[in-house]
């Protein structure tokens, strides 16, 4: 072989061995770690990882899926972990107000801690009053998922056992975690052996400018809907699709969260703030935004797409300085929002909110990306 032909030779050799390095870094960009966390109170090992992509990095640990931390950049490239939580794993374990946890099998308040199904009434835990409240007692927040990493994150699996918690049917439910395209991604399925209904979130508490940095009410608030679902006393939903028109539940332009918060408003006072669901405008199913927020201290936004009907716009309204946080940090009141994409609160007794429930054979798959960026 002359000198030219090995040149060449070497050349393809490089080329080749080059491909497949490029494809990898396409399609798996973020790196994933992972740690011991420590075991919980049943002596069950508890997991960390870490999720980084270069610009967002995550952690997320395998005791109720929760989002440990968030850090992303603001206008001018500084790094902030801007979600609510605890230092170490045995806080989790106590009463703590679902800080980043999944939450299942349903989201938000079901009334009277019971539901009607083919006839048949089942009972849940009441812990919240008289209402069930993410998923009782001890909802998917309070379990040890099982993880594996996946391309771009992990994947976390929990089977509920039929009865657990007063719902019917064995239910599987896969979580996915990955970082795609500045968006923290959460897959949602879930499966079932009998006729139950299922409504899985993130209950992740942003605060855009840091945690623990101050209260929310100069961040701005867009939420892509024109109605809401008013509630009584309880926070039960009435059945009611109110306009947001003329009301301080308008949020279809970005609008500071403390502009209207302490206005005088029935709806408000029975929240303590906003703590309600509102109804999105995009097509049910499809992904599409659903709301937007944005610091203007740091740049910081957020931009929540879902597949979901509708979306929790909660103020850490019983957010009071009693919990100190990450860091040493003291959670003030409304120290944090939440963005819960869901199906309407208490919809078991709701016929005519979007049906939650989920037959042996069908699929459940609901996708919701928080985006980041800064401006
Ligand atoms: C509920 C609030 C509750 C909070 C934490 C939210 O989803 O709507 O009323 O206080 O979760 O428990």
């Amino acid at each position: 072989m002359s000198w030219t032909g090995a040149g060449c030779a070497l050349a393809i050799l490089l080329s080749l061995t080059m491909v497949p390095t490029n494809l990898e870094a396409k399609t798996t960009k973020t790196q994933v770690t992972k740690a011991p966390f420590g075991r919980d109170t049943d002596g069950t090992p508890v997991d960390i990882y870490t999720l980084d992509d270069g610009t967002i990095q995550a952690r997320i640990m395998t005791y109720g899926g929760v989002i440990v931390s968030l850090k992303t950049p603001d206008r001018e490239g500084k790094m902030a972990d801007i979600v609510l939580g605890l230092d170490s794993l045995d806080g989790y374990e106590g009463k703590v107000p679902y800080f980043g946890a999944l939450i299942g099998r349903y989201a938000n308040r079901i009334a009277h801690g019971e539901f009607k199904l083919d006839g048949k009434t089942y009972t849940l835990p009441k812990n919240d009053g008289d209402n069930t409240l993410h998923g009782g007692t001890r909802g998917f927040d309070k379990v040890v998922w099982k993880a594996e990493e996946i391309a771009n994150g992990i994947q976390l699996t929990h089977v509920s056992p039929d009865g657990d918690q007063g719902f019917p049917g064995t239910l599987t439910a896969v979580v996915r975690y990955t970082l795609v395209g500045n968006a923290l991604r959460i897959d949602y399925s879930a499966t079932t052996d009998k006729d139950t209904v299922v409504n899985l979130t993130n209950h992740s508490y942003f605060n855009l400018a840091g945690q623990g940095t101050g209260d929310i009410l100069k961040q701005e608030m867009k939420i892509n809907a024109s109605q809401y679902t008013p509630v009584n006393a309880n926070l039960i939903p009435t059945g009611k699709l109110a306009p947001v028109a003329g009301t301080p539940f308008d949020f279809r332009k970005l609008t500071p969260i403390g502009e209207r918060i302490n206005a005088d408003n029935e709806q408000l006072r029975l929240g303590k703030g906003y703590d309600h669901n509102w109804v999105l405008d995009k097509p049910a199913g499809k992904m599409g935004l659903a709301a937007e927020a944005y610091d203007p201290g740091s740049g910081r936004v957020l931009q929540v797409f879902t597949t979901q009907p509708g979306i929790q716009f909660y103020t850490g309204n019983f957010l009071d300085g009693t919990i100190t946080g990450k860091d040493g940090k003291v959670y003030g009141h409304r120290f944090a929002f939440c963005l819960e994409t869901q199906h309407f609160p208490d919809t078991p007794n709701q016929p005519s909110f979007p049906t939650a429930e989920l037959k042996p054979g069908q699929h459940y798959h609901q996708v919701t990306e928080f985006k980041f960026t800064a401006r």
